[in-house]
């Protein structure tokens, strides 16, 4: 299991450490405590030449924090009796004592808990670095319970089997709920208690069709999803048969249909499903599972090998957009209250222009031989725009003086995910190639509800009548400008909306490479008339549950009958193999019963 430690925004471990791993995790506390005096005493030198040495003075305490011994000893304890692993520990008894402190009459202790805090932060840094295992010891077959998970950390699930995913909080549009997506990871999020119901050794049945998971099931039930898996199967073998038919609406409309990636498995994903291009490489996975900064060659190879798989069709590369819910680990960044809605995307490339520039010289360079394009992440105006436009012209400028070659007209796009972007489309034409709308972002920064804690899931609703307004405009701005515009956000992967966006003006779509042949079934089922009729009645509907159920009713009406219900939260039906000889309740997060 895992848990995030809120405050340094890093993913801290909790798992269970056996009776055998206690003393190499006690030696990894020392080694940390070591490491991080080190590097104190560097700190403490360089504030000395610099400041002073008063100021120099006051890592002494941290210092002497470090060595205390009743933090080793919480620390031990909490190894020894609860079985803690070193990084959870550290965190636990860090927060003991910054209770404990906080409580003391005498100002002088009170302080001291800031000291605590930043001492917790260096140890849980240097454990990192020491090869802090962050994703758990995962056995073939497994479903991994937790109360939060971070997208780097999914990222490194790939290939490790893992069943199923139950999370307690989350989103189904934050990135790690994503990315399991695209690895077929079926995940269910916003199960609360889940890790108290659930313990090693139970058998579970994760169904992220219906968004529910029955622990240690009876016979009965298990049979229904052997005959639900079987059904599944079925169903994509119908898919599969769309693979090398055009994507086209019933009454002849073309559209296209591209793929979102993240990773290098995922463009071999899209490939194989014969997807019209990438329209969203998200890069900040590649930084995401490295444990430094990609080097300029580095980014260039992994850019390389992602597009040659589509080539000669067109790979959307966007520049980083770490930062929110997806952090880098060897990327410091000051701690928010927003997140979300701080220090990210664009302005975070801006701030930093070596990193921004890095990543363009590798994009442009690749611009050379294979089809790519810049997206940009997050794009609040016309002057962001304008300076990451000219950070380009900056690269271009040095590839030519360096003699090496790029495509000088390599086309640029802006994602429209804030509402400032989507009210100032028609001026962000003018200076860009292309739009990519990112409904994962706008959606939550036009409802003001929160994409991925997800604690009050009925506020983040795509179906809102303010974003099924403001999509319409978008797509008529665009096509009234000449600039083509994509959609690219999670929403374009639900078959029940196809019919509705294509209706609200969308002829371009990128969806995760697993859903992308659903999608082509719901294109090549719908009709542009159709589809039109329908946005029309729900651009009269100013509530979002009627604008649900209208929705809902079109697409019962049309979903394939091979499909089992296929809701936006579906990957698949996964049985973690061990069974526990234990009966325990059932998870169940939604109305409904399987029987
Ligand atoms: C979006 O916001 O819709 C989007 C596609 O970007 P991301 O999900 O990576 O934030
Ligand atoms: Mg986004």
């Amino acid at each position: 299991m895992l848990c995030d430690c809120a405050r340094t925004q890093t993913a801290v471990p909790l798992r269970q450490v056996s009776a055998a791993e206690v003393q190499a995790e006690l030696k990894r506390f020392d080694a940390a405590v070591l490491a991080a005096e080190v590097k104190l005493r560097e700190v403490q030198e360089s504030v000395r030449r610099t400041l002073g040495k008063d100021e120099a003075e006051i890592f002494e305490a941290q210092v002497l924090l470090l060595r205390d011994v009743q933090l080793r000893d919480a620390v031990r304890a909490l190894c020894l009796e609860k079985r803690m692993n070193v990084e959870a520990a550290v965190e636990e008894a860090i927060k003991q004592l910054m209770d404990l402190f906080g409580r003391l009459e005498d100002p002088y202790f009170r302080e001291r808990a800031t000291d605590l805090y930043d001492v917790g932060r260096r140890l849980l840094d240097h454990l990192a670095e020491s090869g802090l295992p962050d994703v758990p010891v995962v056995h073939e077959g497994c479903v991994i319970v937790t109360s939060e998970i971070l997208a780097s950390v999914v990222a490194r699930l790939e290939g490790q089997g893992v069943r199923g995913l139950i999370v307690e909080k989350g989103g189904l549009t934050a990135h790690a709920t994503i990315l399991a997506r695209s690895l077929g990871i079926p995940t269910l999020v916003q199960v609360p208690e889940a890790t108290a119901k659930i313990r090693a050794g139970d058998l579970v049945i994760v169904d992220a069709l219906a968004g529910r998971a029955f622990i240690n099931p009876q016979a009965e039930i298990l049979r229904k999803y052997d005959q639900l898996d079987a059904n599944l199967k079925v169903h994509q073998g119908v898919l599969k048969g769309l693979i090398d038919l055009p994507t086209v609406t019933h009454d002849g409309v073309e559209i296209k249909l591209c793929a979102n990636i993240g990773q290098t498995a995922d463009a071999l994903a899209a490939a194989n499903v014969k997807a019209d291009g990438v329209g969203l490489y998200r890069t900040e996975f590649v930084f995401l599972v490295q444990d430094h900064f990609p080097s300029e060659d580095e980014q260039y190879q992994f850019y390389r090998a992602t597009a040659e798989h589509l080539q000669p069709a067109q790979t959307v590369i966007r520049v980083l957009d770490v930062g929110s819910d997806k952090p880098l680990s060897y990327f410091p960044l000051p701690r928010e209250a927003n997140p979300a809605m701080g220090f990210r995307g664009i302005r975070l490339l801006l701030a930093h222009p070596s990193l921004l520039h890095t990543q363009l010289r590798a994009i442009l360079r690749l611009s050379a031989t294979h089809s790519v394009a810049i997206l940009l992440p997050m794009i609040d105006g016309i002057d962001e725009l304008r300076a990451a436009k000219a950070a380009i012209e900056r690269a271009k400028a040095e590839l030519a003086a360096a003699g090496l070659s790029f495509n000088h007209r390599i086309p640029i796009g802006a994602m429209i995910e804030t509402p400032s972007a989507a009210l100032l489309v028609r001026y962000l034409a003018d200076e860009v190639d292309f739009f990519s709308v990112g409904t994962n972002d706008l959606v939550q920064f036009l409802l003001a509800a929160d994409r991925i804690r997800g604690e009050m899931p009925s506020t983040y609703d795509p179906l809102h009548p303010a974003v099924i307004q403001l999509l319409a405009k978008l797509a008529t701005v665009a096509r009234g400008k000449g600039t083509p515009i994509s959609l690219c956000g999670e929403i374009a992967s639900d078959p029940s909306y196809t019919s509705l966006l294509i209706g609200l003006g969308f002829r371009s779509f990128s969806v995760s490479p697993g859903r992308l042949l659903d999608i082509k079934h719901a294109i090549r089922t719908t009709g542009v008339q159709q589809a039109e009729n329908l946005a029309e009645e729900v651009l009269l509907l100013c509530s979002t549950r009627d604008i649900k159920a209208r929705v809902q009713d079109d697409w019962n009406r049309r979903r394939p009958v091979s499909s089992p219900e296929i809701v936006p939260r579906c990957s698949y039906v996964a049985r973690f193999s061990e069974r526990h000889p234990e009966f325990a309740d059932l998870v169940d997060r939604r109305d409904g019963d399987l029987n």
